[in-house]
């Protein structure tokens, strides 16, 4: 058993069976000051409470001191897209030329251009470049995140990322990975031009591939003008709920695409981006709670686009969650503090939402809330030790470049630094 003694603010304690918080209350932000916390031999919090209950050290085999410094649940990053061949700063500076998407395209850049680096990789290549960036997001506070494969665009190549996954599991196992197919992210080049008959081959050979192996736990799809429809999305969906598999979808990001209407009643547990979600959507998605909106403020930021109507979710009652998207192409940041900090700059969220939405809300996303999301006994030991010198939590989203982490524990466990 570890105690953990001297934590001058112990902030994001809920109950258990508080599966998430919506609308006024994800203003809420429980806190003891000046507290301690046990973890278990299993790496699960045992019990915490204000100092002057604190049991025994020397019932402890181990005794850590927090040196004053806040504590907080790591992050939980609900969407990403981690796995990918290389990073595309060639088309950073293109768009800073001021060409536009399709001319960039035209080049050969986009998720074409990642998907012809990403298939003549070798999978131990893309393991050893993935894993890396995986231990930089810890770093960073992360404690569970989702991945998506969506970079190959063949069979082979979908398999390929999705066993990069599988190995990333196994090789760090302190942090819980969630794994989702998005073979429907574009279609393949070898399908050009013939869309429909890209989607069969997404049904009727890569899902019962993707599905023998075990390898996914959801399957997303990129329901967009211009990418897939809303019928083509639902027969994804469909054949993903015939696998076993659940739903989460890439929803109104660029056009009023019917991407929301087509999650809530696919029963999907996530929509995503929502940049051109209306009144329509937010209304649909306050009246059916399963389905957690997601804003992904790195993709608006990075693209000087619109960001999610987040401000107006959480009004309207919604329990939203915020996720990195990090991806090469539109949010090349792994970083959950950054979207903490333009959760509260660029969509006027007020510290305690944001972080609720970077925690219990985007554990509510993938159905993990009972295993992170807080401070909860039974729930894993992930937790971020703060810098002494950070003064309460509104400072760690405004002080929004201060390296405000000072350690990372991941199920009881320090990572190294
Ligand atoms: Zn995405």
């Amino acid at each position: 058993m570890l105690l953990i003694k001297n934590i001058r603010l112990l902030a994001g304690i809920l109950p258990a069976g508080v599966t998430k918080l919506a609308g006024a209350d994800m203003a809420r932000l429980e806190t003891i000051s000046d507290a301690w916390l046990t973890v278990g031999d299993d790496g699960r919090i045992a019990a915490f409470g204000p100092a002057d209950t604190m049991p025994a050290e020397s019932g402890y085999a181990r005794v850590y001191d927090a040196g004053g410094c806040i504590v907080t649940p790591t992050f939980v990053d609900s969407h990403t897209h981690l796995v990918f061949a290389a990073s595309r700063q060639g088309e950073f500076v293109d768009r800073l030329r001021g060409l536009s998407y399709a001319e960039i395209a035209a080049r050969g850049g986009g998720i074409l251009c990642s998907a012809d680096r990403l298939n003549a990789m070798t999978e131990d290549e893309l393991f050893n470049s993935s894993l890396h960036r995986l231990q930089q997001v810890a770093a960073c506070g992360t404690g569970a995140i989702e991945i998506k494969s969506g970079y190959a665009l063949t069979l082979e190549g979908e398999l390929k990322m999705l066993r990069v996954i599988r190995r990333l599991k196994q090789a760090m196992p302190g942090m819980t990975i969630v794994a989702t197919f998005l073979g429907a992210h574009a279609v393949g080049r070898a399908y050009a031009g013939r869309q429909d008959d890209y989607v069969q081959h997404v049904i009727d050979d890569m899902l019962p591939a993707v599905a023998a192996e075990g390898l996914a736990d959801y399957v997303d799809v990129f329901c967009e003008q211009g990418f897939f429809t809303v019928e083509q999305t639902e027969r994804i969906a469909a054949a993903a709920h015939l696998h076993g598999l659940s739903v989460r979808l890439h929803a109104n990001q660029l056009h009023t695409s019917g991407g929301v209407e087509i999650g809530v009643k696919a029963g999907a547990h996530s929509v995503d981006h929502l940049e051109s979600a209306g009144d329509a959507q937010i209304e649909l998605l306050a009246r059916n709670t399963d389905t957690i909106p997601t804003a992904l403020p790195g993709a608006s930021f990075f693209l000087r686009e619109p960001y999610a109507p987040a401000r107006k979710l959480i009004d309207a009652g919604c329990a939203l969650a915020m996720a990195s998207d990090f991806n090469p192409g539109t949010s090349p940041t792994g970083d959950m503090r950054f979207i903490w900090s333009l959760g509260c700059i660029s969509m006027r969220l007020l510290p305690a939402e944001a972080l609720n939405a970077v925690t219990i809300n985007s554990a509510a996303a993938l159905r993990l809330a009972d295993q992170y999301g807080s401070i909860t006994p039974g729930k894993w030991a992930s937790l971020i030790f703060y810098h002494p010198d950070v003064p309460d939590i509104d400072y760690i989203p405004y002080a929004f470049t201060h390296p405000s982490i000072d350690r990372v524990m991941l199920k009881g466990e320090f990572t190294t630094r």
